[in-house]
């Protein structure tokens, strides 16, 4: 092992006494120690990313463009090492690894497309004879100094979704990594700077969770971009201060499955989004609601998709389930079944935990109230419940604290709009899973499950503040 990894501070290279481990969590190994920035490296930081926000907001929109395609194009050279750096540290399945990669070099295409067309307008202001002769126009300015902080479950892409559209709005930003997963945002960090981005544009500092909420109160940050879980999130947003914030959270996504679905399409989708990465994303289906006439088929459908998952080795090219991000995440999901059984729901498939691995779970029987339905499990379990009206699975579905987004199989366009009317969340997927995202999409959740929207076009603008100038005319 080399000696710990440096942290990124106004373009350099910064070690400290104080250090973290990052293991790898299928198999225990020791993958680095990771310099961690104590009280001086804080403020240095946050003077760093403040004094970086004029040089930043001078930079006009093809230099943006070009710095936020150089990234792109030097993660894609480096994209076989982002994608073991992920696998390694956040054990995530190394196909999806690949795909995160992929997906972080969009948001960067994207944001490097947007920088250049960031939107503004020409007010009309003569709507009355006394401001007759007068003009507005409006444009968008960099809101200033942004903290960003990221969650283990996308190491690099929920990175880039803070990154790429900071800079391509013309602000500075810091992130602090998760704590389990800061080597590839580490990564990223040398390819900013091979980039060229001045110095402070992009700071990120592993720190331990108290200097961390230093950050989120000091006032020299004008925004606090935030996605984790719902209990942190909101806790942060209450110390926040006077700073715009946003905030992508937890969720225990639905599915509804009507009479007319396609139920092997239905089926097939749901696999995927239930127990990819081994169920770690904010999106992933938990909830399951099919029509009474159809829940058997459909449950048939489904357990033979899910039997078919490799679990195990996120190395292994054909690995669908992962282990979850270390053995106390393991054991929670593993307790949680048992509780779930001990009320009284059927494992119909699955239910077993080795080590940080848990078999991909389906549930049946369950109620509104077991954790597994009400909670966000972060583990591969799903369960299915049977309903009799399109009404009544809505208000199932509805019934929680979250609401991110929600899936409906259905060929009917009168009931996909039903749903979509009525479904409380950020987004509804009409025959297709809401685990589903395009990284320019506008995405976020309503309810316990966040604040604000990301997708690259959505973040600029939150990024943003409008100004108004008015011309006298006459
Ligand atoms: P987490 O809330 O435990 O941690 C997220 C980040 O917050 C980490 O960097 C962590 O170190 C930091 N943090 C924790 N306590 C803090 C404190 N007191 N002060 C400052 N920072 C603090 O979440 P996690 O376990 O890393 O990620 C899983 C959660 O993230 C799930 O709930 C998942 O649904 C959610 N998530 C949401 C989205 C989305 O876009 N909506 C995407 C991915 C993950």
């Amino acid at each position: 092992m080399q000696g710990p990894r440096p942290f990124l501070v106004h373009g350099q290279w910064k070690q400290s006494e104080r250090t973290a481990r990052v293991t790898n969590p299928f198999n225990g190994q020791v993958l680095a120690e990771v310099a961690q920035a104590g009280e001086a490296d804080i403020e240095q930081a946050i003077a760093s990313t403040a004094d970086a926000a004029a040089a930043m907001a001078a930079l006009a929109s093809h230099a943006r463009y070009n710095v936020l395609q150089q990234i792109a194009a030097l993660l894609y050279r480096r994209r076989d090492e982002f994608a073991a750096t992920i696998t390694a540290e956040a054990g995530k399945p190394i196909a999806d690894a690949k795909r995160e990669v992929g997906r972080a070099v969009q948001t960067f295409t994207v944001a490097a497309e947007e920088a250049r067309r960031i939107p503004g307008d020409a007010v009309p202001l003569d709507w009355t004879p006394n401001t007759d002769g007068y003009l507005g126009i409006l444009r968008r300015f960099p809101i200033g100094p942004i903290l960003g902080i990221t969650p283990f479950n996308f190491p690099l892409n929920l990175v880039a979704h803070k990154v790429a559209p900071a800079l391509a709005a013309g602000n500075p930003i810091l992130i602090k990594p998760a704590p389990q997963t800061p080597l590839t945002a580490l990564l990223l960090g040398e390819v900013a700077l091979e980039a060229g981005l001045p110095p402070g544009g992009l700071n990120i500092v592993p720190c331990d969770n108290a200097l961390a909420e230093r950050l989120v109160v000091d006032p020299r940050f004008k925004m606090l971009s935030f996605t984790g879980s719902a209990a942190v999130g909101w806790m942060l947003k209450a110390k926040s201060g006077k700073k715009k914030v946003t905030l992508e959270l937890g969720g225990n996504a639905g599915v509804i499955v009507e009479p007319d679905a396609d139920l092997d399409l239905a089926a097939q989708r749901c696999a995927t989004g239930g127990f990819g990465y081994a169920g770690q994303t904010c999106i992933s289906v938990q909830r399951i609601f099919a029509h009474h006439t159809i829940a058997d088929l459909f449950t048939t459908k489904l357990l033979m998709q899910v039997a078919r998952l490799k679990a195990g080795d996120p190395t292994d090219d054909a690995t669908v389930v992962g282990p979850l991000i270390d053995q106390t995440a393991a054991q929670r999901v593993e307790s949680w079944i048992g509780e779930a059984v001990a009320q009284g729901a059927r494992v119909l498939l699955g239910g077993k935990r080795m080590g940080s691995v848990v078999e991909a779970t389906v549930l049946a029987n369950v109620k509104p109230d077991m954790k597994v339905s009400c909670q966000e499990v972060f583990g591969p379990v799903v369960t299915v419940t049977p309903y009799r009206q399109l009404t009544e699975a809505i208000e199932a579905l509805n019934q929680s604290d979250y609401g991110l987004q929600a899936g409906v199989f259905t060929q009917d366009i009168n009931r996909i709009f039903h749903a979509f009317r009525r479904l409380e969340v950020g987004a509804v997927l009409a025959n297709e899973i809401p685990t589903f995202r395009a990284d320019h999409m506008p995405y976020g959740g309503v309810k316990d499950s966040g604040l604000g929207r990301e997708g690259v076009p959505s973040a600029i603008e939150e990024m943003t503040e409008p100004k108004l100038l008015v011309l006298n005319l006459k």
